[in-house]
């Protein structure tokens, strides 16, 4: 099958430098943490072959990465170990740096001739590429891989909703839902003479690496990793794919993909996510059709979200109506909480109290726990603004899939970001309300609870639910 080449619109330079004679292409790998599937590495392989140099990777292994944890950089570089092998098995060296991502990058643009970097969507992620492509002598070119259709393709405003980005979106998907090229590097870099932290004790570089350690690991249920990703999302599509529309808003049950956290660390490819799911049927089934919606609408609607809201984290990036009608009922009486006894699961409600075990014990929420459980937040917070910062501090504390844009975006729709008014509630107002009671009429949330308290004695690790080892 012939491999068309990667769609220009994905490709943006970020500076007005000249490509330079240099000893090799540099592909800054920061956010699409994979060897497959992956259009600024391939971009940087053609570059490569094209000028007859190899190509070199470098990834900068921060430690003060905002809000990072030991459970963060577990998964990460269990994913970054497998891609070194992976890309060896490429020729091409991946070296993995202490220091700042920018820091790093900059010193390796040293000898290249070129700069190739991927994109990142989060405040910090812009500065970074913006401060290399300022520092450095040479050409850099920003590649876009992590959404179906680039984000500037898409829209040039902030989107009021799923219903409006959409169109927008479908209109471009058959130029977008391609397979990426895999080229073969003419020349290795593996002799290359570069600083690197070995990968294969991954135990010593996590013990040596200076992060909050609180936070523990969660490799009883998911390890980090492209193969891992793969395996998950295939016995997904083979097993529980059918079972998506209705099961989405079923806690108890476990008919979703797990694939947040993999696509959180570019670990797993959203185009090849896509185009695997639009393989398995034509026309296009209920399953299909609803879980590509996720993957694309909703997940490109939150990327649309940060890329055009700068206070995309904090309170004031909720609509006027939202903040008007809160604001109105801010002196409702409702049970309160502290930040401390909802972290630690205090509260009188059993199916919220699971809900924040689970994120606690494995790092996932089923998605119609975390719209109960950031509902319940505002709700019994002494004030929105203080409900919404607690929200956001412990999705990106505990998930694995937390700090992406989607996490700004979930939290925001739980004060009314992307979505519409609704009768007024206590406490809520017009913003969207959950009830106890409702999850009890529309799902088996003594079943969720159940659940919860088998993952957390250990009974059951997520690996036998999801069929892999
Ligand atoms: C309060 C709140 C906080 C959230 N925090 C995060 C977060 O930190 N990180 C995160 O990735 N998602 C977050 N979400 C969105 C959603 O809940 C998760 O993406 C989803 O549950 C991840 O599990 P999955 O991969 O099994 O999802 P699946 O249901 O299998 O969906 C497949 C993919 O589609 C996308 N998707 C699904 N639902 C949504 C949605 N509602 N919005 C945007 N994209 C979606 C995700 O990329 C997901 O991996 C949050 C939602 C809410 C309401």
């Amino acid at each position: 099958m012939q491999i068309p080449p990667i769609e220009t619109t994905r490709i943006q330079p970020l500076n007005h430098k000249h490509s330079r004679d240099g000893k090799y292409v540099l592909y800054w790998m920061q956010q699409s943490q994979r060897a497959e599937h992956n259009p600024a590495l391939e971009y940087a392989i053609a570059e490569a072959n094209r000028i007859r140099l190899p190509v070199l990777v470098v990834f900068g292994l921060s430690q003060t990465y905002p809000e990072a944890n030991l459970r963060h950089f577990t998964f990460m570089l269990q994913g970054l170990q497998e891609t070194k092998t992976s890309l060896a098995d490429r020729k091409i060296l991946l070296a993995v740096q202490k220091g700042t991502p920018p820091e790093v990058a900059i010193q390796a643009a040293r000898g290249a001739a070129l700069l190739v970097c991927d994109r990142g969507y989060l405040r910090h992620q812009k500065r970074w590429r913006e401060q290399v492509a300022d520092a450095v002598d040479c050409q850099v070119i920003q590649v876009e891989g992590e959404v179906l259709v680039p984000t500037h393709v898409v829209s040039s405003k902030q989107e009021h909703a799923a219903r409006t980005i959409r169109p927008k979106i479908h209109r471009h998907l058959p130029r977008y839902l391609l397979d990426c090229p895999s080229g073969e590097p003419r020349l290795s870099s593996l002799d290359m003479n570069m600083e690197s932290l070995g990968l294969s004790d991954l135990n010593k570089v996590l013990k040596d690496l200076r992060t909050d350690r609180d936070i523990l690991p969660v490799d009883r249920f998911f390890k980090g990793g492209t193969r891992r990703a793969k395996k998950i999302f295939a016995d997904f599509t083979a097993n529980r794919l059918e079972r998506y529309p209705e099961n989405r808003n079923q806690p108890q049950t476990d008919d979703v993909s797990h694939m947040g956290m993999f696509l959180h660390f570019g670990q797993i490819s959203p185009v090849w996510l896509a185009l695997t799911v639009y393989r398995l049927d034509s026309p296009l089934s209920e399953p299909q059709e609803v879980f590509l919606e996720e993957l694309i609408v909703r997940r490109e609607l939150a990327v649309n979200f940060v890329e055009h809201t700068p206070d995309y984290d904090r309170y004031s990036c909720i609509p006027a109506w939202a903040a008007r009608t809160l604001d109105e009922h801010r002196d409702d009486p409702r049970p309160c909480f502290t930040p401390e006894e909802l972290e630690a699961a205090e509260t009188h409600d059993p199916y919220w109290n699971a809900a924040m075990k689970e994120m606690k014990a494995s790092g996932y929420m089923h998605n119609y726990m975390r719209m109960y459980w950031g509902k319940k937040i505002l709700e019994w917070s002494r004030e929105p603004k203080e409900g919404f910062a607690l929200a956001l501090r412990l999705n990106n504390r505990y998930f694995l899939d937390g700090r992406d844009p989607n996490s700004y975006a979930g939290v925001a729709w739980i004060f009314g970001v992307h979505d519409r008014g609704w009768p007024q509630r206590p406490a809520f107002g017009k913003v969207r309300s959950m009830t106890a009671k409702g999850l009890e009429r529309k799902c088996d949330i003594k079943g969720y609870v159940d659940k919860v308290e088998a993952l957390c004695q250990r009974d059951r690790s997520r690996a036998d639910i999801l069929n892999v080892d």
